[in-house]
């Protein structure tokens, strides 16, 4: 496939940048190269750039297009709701219907709250928690993401310089502008470091409202719970009391239908979703048990907004979840077999090219150790040469994300997949030529996070 070049990608830039701050409307995207591509048309696996490129995409909206590019389920969907009217104010027949599908799939979900973005509903779940407790402190994981509010854009990214010793990370503010008291109510611990969470909870003792994980690291580098370490945090949290919230925006509707607490068989008092529970289209929601959920029917935790429970969001995820619960024995293997298939593919192309694979999440870094246990072990990647390699793999038709995740939908196909891997020997082959990278991890980017 020959590219176009990128001519009318970079004049949008050069205007957007006039009058939007960066040019970008999300800070991660301005990390694409050569320019960030303004697109014009996704259909399934593809997306169509201004130019007229087609690439097979694997950035997936980083997350939301779990059916792939505008699914004809959802459209349909958005199509018959659009008729009936954007947005009402007030309640309508969706709302109870995405409420049951949930309570139907999602383990320990007995009722759902609904918000816009996967920021807002971390933010009502630790509402939730700190409500239903009465304690102040959250205790969260190095490397974890949770969405660009202050009492969590914290720790997102190791700094050796910063972020203190490895059994005692220390909070770390994301952003200039952060509130210093975010970082006060904030814990910060080591993945997969049991004992760390331990001597923090006994430290902390009776002052700690929830521990809240990604269950998998998905935006520290994909790195894995270690057998049992999940089970264990269950323990430690009822033990002391703490409210554990899985933050399954990334891993909900994902690594099975019924998320992460399905997959890893590991119950959570909280689950937050976002991304692909709709689609494509924003929504958010927290499930948890009534007699968490008490504080909000009693009115004593308030969860307020004005697009909760949009019309035109609940119809994409009453259509996109109805759709994963109907093809749900077809569709999850699949989405595991094209993940295998994507991280094997990747994994044979370059000595150098380390690929993790979860399910239908892959990970590709430059210069780092297949077995990582913390975002610390990443240290020493290559962030340069990554982000090199996914700029040759977009003039091959392959859209990429340049911190190293790949996701597949239910619709690429094995050809798409293959074409993917192929082009990325293909790039690597003539990385001599194009340079090594060489900026390392220690810097703490890299990890930057949508
Ligand atoms: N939690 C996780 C695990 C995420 O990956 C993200 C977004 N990447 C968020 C929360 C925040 O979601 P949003 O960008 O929709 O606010």
């Amino acid at each position: 496939m020959t590219h176009a070049g990128l001519e009318a990608s970079r004049k949008l830039f050069e205007t957007a940048s006039r009058a939007i701050p960066g040019g970008v409307t999300s800070a991660v995207r301005a990390g694409t190269r050569p320019t960030p591509l303004y697109f014009e048309r996704g259909e399934g696996p593809h997306l169509w750039d201004v130019d007229g490129n087609r690439y097979v995409d694997f950035v997936l909206g980083y997350g939301p297009l779990i059916l792939g590019h505008a699914p004809p389920v959802v459209r349909e969907a958005l199509h018959a709701q659009v008729d009936r009217g954007l947005t009402f104010g007030a309640q309508h027949s969706l709302e109870p219907a995405l409420a049951e599908l949930l309570v139907e799939f999602v383990p320990g979900a007995e009722q759902a709250i609904f918000a816009t973005t996967g920021s807002e509903a971390v933010a009502a779940a630790l509402r939730i928690a700190r409500g239903v407790t009465g304690r102040p402190l959250v205790l969260k994981f190095e490397g974890h993401y949770h969405g660009w509010f202050d009492g969590m854009f914290v720790s997102t990214t190791y700094d050796p310089g910063r972020s203190g010793p490895t059994l005692r990370p220390l909070p770390l503010a994301q952003t200039a502008g952060h509130s210093p008291g975010a970082l006060s109510d904030t814990l910060v611990a080591g993945w997969n470091d049991l004992a760390g969470v331990a001597s923090i909870l006994a430290e902390h003792q009776g002052r700690v409202a929830a521990i809240i994980l990604e269950p998998l690291a998905v935006n520290g580098g994909l790195i894995p719970p270690e057998p049992g370490f999940l089970a264990g945090l269950r323990d430690l949290a009822t033990a002391h009391g703490a409210i554990l919230i899985f933050d399954e925006v990334i891993t909900g509707f994902r690594l099975a239908l019924g998320g992460a607490q399905e997959y890893y068989g590991v119950r959570a008092d909280l689950a937050v979703f976002a991304k692909a529970i709709a689609g494509g289209v924003a929504l958010s929601a927290v499930t948890g048990p009534r007699e968490l959920m008490r504080v909000v029917s009693e009115g004593r935790v308030v969860h307020n907004g004005t697009f909760n429970g949009n019309p035109l969001a609940m119809a994409a995820a009453v259509a996109t979840v109805g759709h994963l619960a109907q093809g749900r024995d077809t569709l999850y293997p699949r989405l595991h077999e094209a993940g295998a298939r994507l991280a094997a593919g990747l994994g044979a192309v370059h000595p150098d090219l380390v690929v993790r694979q979860e399910g239908p999440i892959v990970h590709t870094g430059i210069g780092e150790p297949v077995t990582v246990r913390t975002v610390r072990d990443r240290a020493a990647r290559d962030i340069l040469a990554h982000e090199s390699l996914v700029e040759r793999l977009l003039l091959l038709g392959v859209h990429a994300t340049p911190r190293g995740l790949w996701y597949v939908s239910t619709v690429h196909a094995d050809s798409d997949i293959d074409l993917a891997a192929a082009a990325a020997g293909e790039a690597l082959d003539d990385r001599a030529a194009t340079g090594l990278g060489g900026r390392t991890g220690a810097a703490g980017g890299g990890t930057a996070t949508p």
